[in-house]
């Protein structure tokens, strides 16, 4: 049987930055097992595609310092490498006396926690900058911005396997147990992966990287997940794309978000060529299903209309979903993402990232420096 070093369960983006950043840091083996036939497959194929300031988070929160840190690195990275993106900013729309009231209080919190590039806006000021969009007043973010996922996944995936990591494709982890390593001065006890697919592995250390199903691979290794509040929740997020919407805004925008924060609220998104796309929404779901209910058409037309007055209805048609793997459900505040090294719990070398939901993309790389600080 093999043992490695390190086994990463997953190869979403956060996987894939992991192992990347871990290759500068661990030595020996790491392998990444991943249940489908490629990486960047579920979530992380699945969302908006924006480098987040870190706006709305609380402060010292993990989301707010991985987004701030994750923000500059993959702005940096982009450059460096090569990838794809636009840092084209944001504005969040006030469109009545409630919502501009909620306006400030986001400017606020996201100067207190730091946000570079901020400024409160009136309502000419908005035209100003964006003639299509009506709104009462908004905060422009000048650090926020958009990315090609499948860009940055392909230069973390080939980034790590010159490095030396080795992908296992095509093989779901059903199994992991404690490993006693015995005498003979070994320090630490490992792992025992076992997939679905019949290989065994050996590894020392293993990072649970596995977006939707990370609750359920805590549970595998032992952990009692209700206890320790890591049971996740799903939350779906469809998007409407706008026929018709090239170069109609320039920037990001957003309505003022949920009050519960399940999500921002249907936002208008740019993607590389300058085309609007709609949502994504938060509805509670079950079961994992990426079809998109093209009944939903008036709601999104209604939401976004509010803040883009030259929307029609027609202009709309469905497009992809996501589903967000969120620790807050329906009826809960604020949750953070969770990144805990299991020692406590009786797993030492089981590092557990679990309701890692917005704003993962653009923490991703802070999240791969992150462990690789911790384990490294
Ligand atoms: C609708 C929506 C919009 C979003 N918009 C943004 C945004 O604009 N900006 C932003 O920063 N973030 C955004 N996010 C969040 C971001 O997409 C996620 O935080 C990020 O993609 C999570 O990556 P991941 O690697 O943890 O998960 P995933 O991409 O889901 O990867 C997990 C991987 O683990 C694998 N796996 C699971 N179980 C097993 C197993 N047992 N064995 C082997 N492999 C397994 C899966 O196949 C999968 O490939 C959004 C999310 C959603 C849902």
């Amino acid at each position: 049987m093999a043992k490695i070093r390190c086994a990463i369960i997953g190869a979403g983006v956060i996987g894939l930055a992991a192992a990347e950043a871990l290759t500068r840091k661990l030595e020996g083996d790491i392998v990444i097992f991943e249940r489908r036939e490629k990486f960047g497959q579920e979530t992380s194929s699945r969302n908006s595609e924006v480098i987040h300031a870190g706006l709305y988070y609380p402060k010292n929160s993990l989301k707010s310092r991985l987004s701030l840190l994750g923000n500059k690195m993959l702005y940096e990275l982009c450059r460096t490498a090569g990838i794809k993106h636009k840092k084209c900013g944001k504005i969040i729309v006030s469109t009545n006396e409630q919502e501009a009231a909620k306006i400030k209080a986001i400017y606020e919190n996201a100067v207190a926690v730091g946000v570079p590039e901020l400024s409160l806006l009136s309502r000419q000021e908005v035209i100003d900058l964006e003639p299509n969009v009506s709104a009462l007043s908004g905060v422009y973010s000048g650090s926020s911005g958009i990315i090609d996922s499948h860009g940055l996944m392909e230069y973390l995936y080939l980034q790590a396997r010159e490095n030396g990591v080795m992908f296992a494709f095509g093989q779901e982890v059903t199994g992991i147990d404690r490993e006693e390593q015995g005498g003979g001065g070994r320090s630490r006890d490992g792992f025992l992966i076992k997939t679905k697919e019949g290989e065994t592995i050996s590894a020392e250390y293993v990072i649970n990287c596995a977006g939707l199903s990370a609750d359920r691979l805590a549970e595998i290794a032992g952990l009692d997940i209700d206890k320790l509040g890591y049971r996740l929740h799903y939350c779906k997020g469809d998007y409407f794309s706008v026929a018709g919407s090239q170069d109609m805004i320039n920037r990001l925008v957003y309505p003022v978000p949920h009050e519960k924060g399940y999500g921002l609220g249907v936002h208008a998104t740019l993607d590389l060529n300058g085309f609007v796309r709609l949502g994504p929404d938060a509805t509670y779901v079950k079961e994992i299903s990426y079809d998109v209910d093209p009944g939903k058409r008036p709601a999104f037309y209604r939401a976004a209309k509010t803040y883009l007055p030259w929307l029609k209805e027609e202009m709309l048609s469905p497009d992809t979903a996501g589903i967000r793997p969120k620790l807050q459900g329906p009826d809960d505040g604020f949750r953070d993402f969770i990144i805990q090294e299991e020692s406590a719990n009786g797993l030492p070398g089981f590092v557990n990232l679990i309701g890692i939901e917005s704003p993962g993309l653009t923490a991703s790389l802070a999240i791969g420096q992150w462990l690789a600080d911790l384990i490294g």
